[in-house]
């Protein structure tokens, strides 16, 4: 009998089986796939010697999460490589935009009044994250910190595009601001896309967006590695199909999203929760591309040649433009593309003089469309030549990528939109959003607060309310 099995070893079904494990419960945590880590696995998806991060790549959540700090990863093999500048944002004239570890050189690097104004909110907010975090990791809303809490509510409630024209009067500052916000998923003009901007801005400045050595599956394998340390079991390759052929244990953790829990429970959930949860929206999809590289990609900016990640979209207006076309069902003709070069700082990817690059872009929810055109056209328009590095690349449609990982529904990599009406009620609301009506199941998703993202809270959160149900037990 165990204390606790856990469906799914993503961020989330790893984190809190390891919560739980270190607190002494007999767990065992049931993969479907062959290999362990969800949304952070590394594969050789092109040619012998590169290896490509398939989903995440790029961690300021991890970093800068509450739970995955405490945990003595590198112990277990983890070791977080910083880029000499965490994100570029090239621009058509040639120049980029520099996000730095530094909130003053950012500034220094968008220059006058709105420089001024970026290292002004950015420097403060970043001084303040640890004590936002228990709002904006946690399951609800609420935070001690009143002060700091009010001042980035105001800001973040607002759209982005909104925030960015109204603090910033140039094109760099909104564009920078734009690229951030843009990983919502949502159309900027969307209440509270500010939010998204604002954290991932101040994660930059805080704890910076680290990569690990050797791909996102170094953070898995170490995830691993410490729970088994801890007496933990991990079975790969068993993808459940019902509760039932569960094994016998006192709880049950899902990390898997409402349509998948629907299924799994079959009729045992009753007919009100049932209906809830078929109310749960699942957003756009992503369609995701990686290459092997004869070297590293030509930018034109030297920030960009330095840079971790790369946003590559241009302007604030075009950024909106292409993130509205894909909420409403079209695929943009210039889409926002998000890429990430991991060679500026882990020789590991790709053989010597030889570079990795991972991209994608967000399409319409479920879309089939091959988007590899257009996001190569977005790429050459700041790094001309960039075609002629081919030397591979494997792409994976947003359809493609909910047959890889049965949690990204219609290709959503959120386990379901993210905006006010489901950012802390998600899946249902209820007293505890990670609890369900069957009393010892437990959703431990990013499908539960606060959703998204490689950073292990929603299987912490599950994971502490378990485990004050099995000391009540006990
Ligand atoms: C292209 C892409 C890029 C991304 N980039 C980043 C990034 O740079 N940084 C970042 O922080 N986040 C990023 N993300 C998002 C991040 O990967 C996810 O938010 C995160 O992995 C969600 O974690 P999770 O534990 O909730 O679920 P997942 O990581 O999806 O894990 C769920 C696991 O459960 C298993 N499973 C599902 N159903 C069953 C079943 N019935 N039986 C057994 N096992 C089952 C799945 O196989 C999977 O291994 C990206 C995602 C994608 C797709």
């Amino acid at each position: 009998m165990y204390d606790a099995v856990i469906v799914g070893s993503g961020p989330n079904g790893l984190a809190a089986a390891i919560f739980l494990a270190r607190a002494g419960a007999r767990v065992l945590v049931i993969e479907g796939e062959a290999t362990v880590g969800g949304g952070m696995r590394t594969a050789p998806l092109t040619l012998p010697g590169f290896r490509h991060d398939v989903c995440s790549a790029v961690h300021p959540l991890g970093m800068g999460s509450p739970f995955l700090r405490t945990l003595p990863l590198a112990d277990y093999g983890l070791e977080w490589l910083a880029p000499p500048i965490p994100l570029a944002h090239p621009l058509d004239d040639g120049s980029a935009v520099a996000l730095y570890r530094d909130a003053a050189m950012t500034g220094a690097g968008i220059g006058g009044p709105d420089g001024e104004r970026w290292r002004e909110r950015m420097e403060r907010l970043a001084h303040a994250w640890p004590r936002l975090t228990p709002a904006l990791l946690g399951p609800r809303p609420f935070s001690p910190h009143l002060l700091n809490w009010a001042r980035f509510g105001l800001s973040a409630l607002q759209s982005a595009s909104f925030f960015a024209r109204r603090t910033f009067a140039g094109e760099r500052a909104r564009a920078l601001f734009a690229g951030l916000a843009g990983h919502a998923i949502r159309p900027l003009e969307r209440p509270a896309t500010a939010s998204v901007g604002l954290v991932l801005g101040m994660l930059a400045h805080a704890v910076g967006w680290p990569l690990p050595r050797g791909g996102s599956q170094a953070l898995a394998d170490a995830m691993v590695r410490y729970l088994r340390a801890l007496g933990g079991e991990v079975v790969c390759g068993w993808m459940v199909e019902m509760l039932a052929e569960l094994p016998p244990a006192r709880h049950y953790l899902l990390d898997i999203t409402p349509r998948q829990f629907l299924r799994m429970a079959g009729d045992s959930l009753p007919g009100a929760y049932r209906t809830r949860l078929a109310g749960y929206r699942y957003g756009p999809g992503v369609f995701k591309l990686d290459y092997a590289l004869a070297g590293p990609v030509p930018w034109t900016a030297p920030e960009c040649r330095a840079a971790g990640t790369v946003h590559v979209g241009g302007t604030l207006a075009e950024i909106a433009a292409g993130e509205r076309e894909v909420w409403y069902g079209r695929h943009a003709l210039r889409p926002y593309v998000l890429a990430v070069q991991p060679g500026v700082v882990d020789e590991s990817r790709a053989p010597a003089g030889k570079q990795t690059l991972w991209a994608y872009c967000h399409v319409p929810h479920n879309s089939d469309v091959d988007m590899s055109h257009a996001v190569e056209e977005q790429i050459e328009r700041f790094a001309p030549g960039f075609r002629e590095l081919i030397l591979a690349r494997s792409a994976r449609t947003a359809q493609a990528m909910h047959a890889y990982n049965p949690n990204y529904i219609g290709g959503d990599i959120n386990g379901g939109v993210q905006d006010l009406g489901q950012m802390w009620t998600r899946p249902v609301p209820r007293l505890s959003p990670y609890s369900t009506p069957l009393g010892n199941v437990w959703l431990c998703s990013s499908a539960t607060p606060p959703g998204g993202g490689v950073h292990g809270m929603c299987g912490y959160h599950a994971a502490r309310a378990v485990m004050g149900r099995l000391k009540i037990e006990d």
